[in-house]
């Protein structure tokens, strides 16, 4: 059975005592999640040990970087490599979110490079893919998240592949307000298992958790969630917020 995720990213915002308060009011919550359902928090850097402890309790419940390094070691000044998460007890990484993409020039080949350190150090990437407005507005979004996978993802092995989890973000819904409607948001992750299916074969593609990001909120989740290949969200805005996201949490299907 594909594992369904509720994934915070709470970006580069929260106090470190705001975050200790946000992560504690949702795992208070104690939400009950079947084996095959995860809640993952994507938090700063400086604050990975203080939120892997606090959900060391909580089974089902994990802590996410948001971003690693492209390089292993060495003089890279203020890069984070997968090599020192895994040295912490990291078992997410957010790679290629779009804000990397845009704001830190992250192209394919980078994001290939960051996945296979994660892989290499036992941590789970999740790959973010989507497209800008005026590509949905061309009609080429398709073609263009295709490229995306085949460029980051398709030299890894079924093996290898099984342990990505990818996240579609179409940009034109990140922190817009504007979410995809639950049908654009199924056909877009209709076609992105049809990809992975031509290349790797439909068994490895049914096993693969594919996310929806893009406003998604605690009024829109159980809709979304209820496509039969939407595997759960990427959440940016509203996981700031305990009540929602511990709503979200208890979205998925
Ligand atoms: C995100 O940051 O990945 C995201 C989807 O943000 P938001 O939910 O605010 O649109």
């Amino acid at each position: 059975m594909r594992k369904q995720i509720a994934a915070a990213n709470w970006k580069m915002n929260c106090t470190y005592a705001e975050g200790e308060k946000l992560l504690s009011e949702v795992l208070d919550a104690q939400v009950a999640l079947k084996d095959h359902q995860l809640a993952v928090f994507a938090v700063p850097f400086p604050y990975l040990i203080m939120a892997n402890s606090a959900v060391s309790d909580s089974p089902n419940y994990f802590i996410s970087a948001q971003n690693c390094s492209n390089k292993k070691s060495g003089a890279y000044t203020g890069e984070v490599s997968a090599v020192m998460l895994d040295s912490i007890g990291i078992r997410y990484c957010v790679i290629g979110h779009s804000e990397r993409r845009e704001y830190f020039m992250e192209d394919n080949a980078m994001l290939a490079e960051k996945l296979n350190l994660c892989l290499a150090n036992k941590i789970t990437p999740i790959f973010c893919c989507g497209e800008a407005l005026n590509i949905r507005e061309d009609g080429t979004q398709n073609s263009f998240v295709e490229q995306q996978l085949s460029e980051s993802l398709f030299h890894l092995t079924p093996e290898e592949i099984n342990k990505v989890v990818i996240a579609y973000e179409p940009i034109w819904a990140i922190g817009t307000g504007k979410t995809a409607s639950s049908a654009q948001a199924q056909e877009m992750h209709a076609h992105l298992r049809s990809v992975l299916a031509a290349k790797y074969g439909n068994n490895t593609a049914e096993g693969i958790s594919i996310l929806y990001g893009g406003s998604v909120k605690a009024a829109n989740a159980v809709e979304l969630f209820s496509c039969p290949d939407v595997d759960g969200g990427l959440v940016g805005g509203a996981s700031l917020n305990a009540s929602e996201f511990i709503q979200i949490i208890e979205a998925l299907k």
